[in-house]
């Protein structure tokens, strides 16, 4: 009796719960894949997350084929009707996949499992991409966690997380193979521009570039986590997200890892402790999500949706392209272009700036970035957007407004960050490169710029932005 492994967001072989039971059950495994753009309506993958699909999902091909000499399936359109189908086809009565959390992704699961039920078929669902499930984690009272200082502290008391399962050795393959459809009619990587390339210098998506990036991570970068983590021009930090987003590998096989590192060195106790907690920000995230649903399209904090915002297409395409004057906002928002990727303290200033200082919409901005980012995750972003606005569970209080330059100032003292990704500003000495406008004259002639011309002027004056933010906000009944 043939089970159809559907494969989802755990492009994995390695600590796979529902390919584990599915090897255990001893009968014929059949790998699938489906792209399904219509289940996510808006929040169908983005631009960056295809191209990231494309070799995630090649990986597993090679190493489904190498390893048990099983193709994977391909299948594009609408999950019941294709499951439906190969049931049909494949004479299978039980599919077996690993649980994901975003509403649409939930409601799906919810309908297969009665239409598919309907025709006889089991749908199993297993948990495997996150430490903890959502609704094992509770108040005293039962209700979900809105702080995560708490929710953290709860989850910490839990027992650990399971020990990562090791791929079986052998998986039966069908005795008949369903067709395929091919990835590269998917046409998943961007064909003309191609903005994506020399991506492949920079990420090797899939569980070999992993457990490659875990270990690099863990070998050199965990001693000094909570320092370097802070710091764009260093790369400080594991570099897991996408890998995460994708389940390449596991937050188990995260977690474990860096416990066995420290153990026994308490020069990296603090450090784990503070590695753990960011994976506990994803957790969180997750569990906001799974509770309040529409996390990513309203604000938490009801009061937000009367805020007045300006929308104003030029204000948000000149964020979008880097060229708002502010040259941390404007490297980090360069950065994302060119990589995929910011840095997440950059993050933080870009998304406070359009949102705070330009008083457009944080779904504008959570937009832009579910399209360009290659780590794009409807959790971890929509809660991200949330915190930096003000409106989010446990958010930044709304008064604490980034000031870019000061920022950069404290985290990119030298402007190594900015003179990489904003080369005009390369030659500015390092106290002006992060607020050229108040570099004198001869400075900025020195350096071979002029302002408005080889790089913009400030979109916004922060002081006044920062004011009329807060009149915005005071103006919101609470
Ligand atoms: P590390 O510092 O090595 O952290 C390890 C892992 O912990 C990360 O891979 C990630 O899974 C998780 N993590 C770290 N920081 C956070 C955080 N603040 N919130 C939730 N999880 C976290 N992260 C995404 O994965 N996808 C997104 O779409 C996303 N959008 C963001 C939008 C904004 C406005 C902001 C401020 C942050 C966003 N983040 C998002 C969170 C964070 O910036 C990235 O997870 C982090 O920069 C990834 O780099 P890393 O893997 O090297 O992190």
């Amino acid at each position: 009796d043939t089970i159809i492994l559907w494969f989802r967001q755990d492009l994995r072989i390695n600590d796979h719960p529902a390919l584990q039971a599915a090897a255990a059950a001893g009968g014929p495994v059949l790998p699938l894949y489906i792209l399904d753009d219509d289940s996510p309506g808006r929040w169908r993958a983005g631009g960056a997350s295809r191209w990231w699909l494309h070799h995630s999902l090649a990986e597993l091909a090679t190493t489904l084929k190498s390893k048990y000499r099983l193709p994977l399936v391909l299948r594009r359109g609408e999950p019941r009707q294709i499951l439906a189908d190969l049931c049909r086809e494949s004479g299978a009565s039980r599919v077996f996949c690993s649980r994901q959390y975003e509403p649409w992704a939930a409601s799906l699961e919810e309908q297969l499992h009665q239409s598919l039920g309907e025709m006889g078929i089991t749908l199993r669902r297993f948990a495997g991409s996150l430490l903890f499930e959502p609704g094992s984690v509770l108040t005293g009272a039962g209700t979900p966690f809105k702080v995560f200082t708490p929710f953290w502290k709860a989850c910490r008391s839990a027992p650990e997380p399971r020990w990562p399962l090791s791929p079986p050795d052998t998986l039966p393959a069908p005795a008949q193979l369903p067709a395929s459809d091919s990835l590269a009619d998917w046409q998943l990587t961007p064909r003309k521009p191609d903005w994506a390339r020399g991506w492949d210098e920079r990420w090797q998506p899939g569980s070999e570039g992993a457990a490659a990036a875990l270990a690099a991570f863990l070998g050199d970068r965990l001693g000094s986590y909570s320092h370097d983590r802070d710091v764009p021009a260093l790369r400080g930090t594991s570099g897991l997200s996408p890998h995460l987003h994708f389940g390449e590998i596991s937050p188990r096989t995260v977690w474990h890892a860096a416990s066995q590192q420290a153990r026994g060195n308490p020069a990296l106790t603090e450090e784990l402790s503070r590695f753990l907690g960011e994976l506990g920000w994803r957790e969180f995230s997750y569990h906001l999500l799974h509770h309040f649903p529409g996390l990513p399209d309203e604000p938490f904090r009801e009061a937000f949706r009367a805020f007045p915002w300006q929308r104003n297409d030029s204000l948000l395409k000149a964020w979008q392209a880097g060229q708002t004057g502010y040259p941390l906002v404007d490297a980090g928002m360069r950065e994302l272009w060119q990589t995929g990727y910011m840095h997440n303290r950059v993050r933080m200033v870009a998304a406070s700036f359009l949102t705070k200082h330009l008083l457009q919409p944080w779904q504008d901005g959570e937009a832009w970035f579910w399209d360009t980012l290659v780590d794009a995750d409807l959790a971890n972003n929509a809660a991200s957007w949330q915190w930096v606005a003000g409106c989010g569970a446990d958010a930044a209080p709304y008064f604490r407004i980034f000031n870019p330059s000061a920022q950069g100032g404290k985290f990119d003292p030298d402007g190594e960050y900015v003179r990489h990704w904003v080369p005009e500003l390369a030659r500015l000495p390092a106290r002006y490169v992060h607020c050229p406008v108040e570099a004198p004259p001869a400075a900025l002639e020195e350096a071979g710029i002029v302002l408005g011309r080889d790089y913009p002027l400030p979109l916004v004056d922060h002081r006044l932005a920062r004011e009329r933010a807060l009149e915005s906000y005071r103006s919101l009944s609470q």
